[in-house]
């Protein structure tokens, strides 16, 4: 099963696709995680989008095509995964129709989570307050959902086009959003 996660900032796309991964054991795939990891480890990567990470911008798709097309040819992607944080534009979303294409297996599903931006706000300020992530500063956070609605509402519309896109009422309980994610993945399964 191949499943991607599109949804603002604080929509709760990370938590859901841990228990996506864990419940379907497909891995999860996260673009933010992945970044995360490279400043941390100090790699040549990491140090380029630092600034660009913790001012809450856009790191330039060809280094981020790069990260998932590498990331996608791992052999455990093979047989399906959940990705979350990518694609956030329409460059993005092309460049991953096509890589999907060689490999012969297309997206099987696109959840929207769907929420309304000041529940968002109030999120990520709870969560900047408990884990202290670098880009949850309200000036990134308001750059962060200025972006996604300038390059990732776009991404939507892309799928929406094919057909694949699935809404989520995303404000609910993380059980309440992840029963909607199970019942519409039955759907997609059996169809
Ligand atoms: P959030 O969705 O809450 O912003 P993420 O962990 O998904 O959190 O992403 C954090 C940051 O990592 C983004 O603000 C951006 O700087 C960078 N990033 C992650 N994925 C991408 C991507 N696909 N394209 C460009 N930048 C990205």
């Amino acid at each position: 099963m191949r499943i991607l996660l599109l949804g603002p900032q604080g929509s709760g796309k990370g938590t859901q696709a841990q228990r996506i991964s864990s419940t379907y054991g497909v891995p999860h795939i996260a673009t933010g995680d992945m970044l995360r990891a490279a400043m941390a480890a100090g790699t040549e990567v990491g140090h380029r989008v630092k600034p660009i990470y913790d001012a809450g911008g856009l790191v330039p798709d060809d280094l981020m095509i790069d990260l998932i097309r590498d990331r996608l040819s791992h052999p455990d992607a093979e047989d399906g995964f959940v990705l979350d944080g990518f694609p956030r534009t329409l460059e993005q979303a092309e460049a991953l129709d096509d890589v999907l294409l060689e490999i012969g297996s297309p997206l099987d599903v696109v959840f929207d989570l769907q929420i309304d931006e000041q529940t968002c706000i109030e999120r990520l300020l709870g969560r900047a307050r408990e884990e202290g992530r670098s880009d949850d500063t309200p000036e990134a956070i308001a750059t962060r959902l200025q972006l996604f609605r300038d390059a990732t509402l776009p991404v939507i519309e892309h799928y929406r086009a094919q057909g694949k896109v699935v809404g989520v009422h995303a404000a609910g309980t993380v059980n309440e959003v992840f029963n909607e994610i199970q019942e519409a993945l039955e759907q997609v399964g059996a169809r």
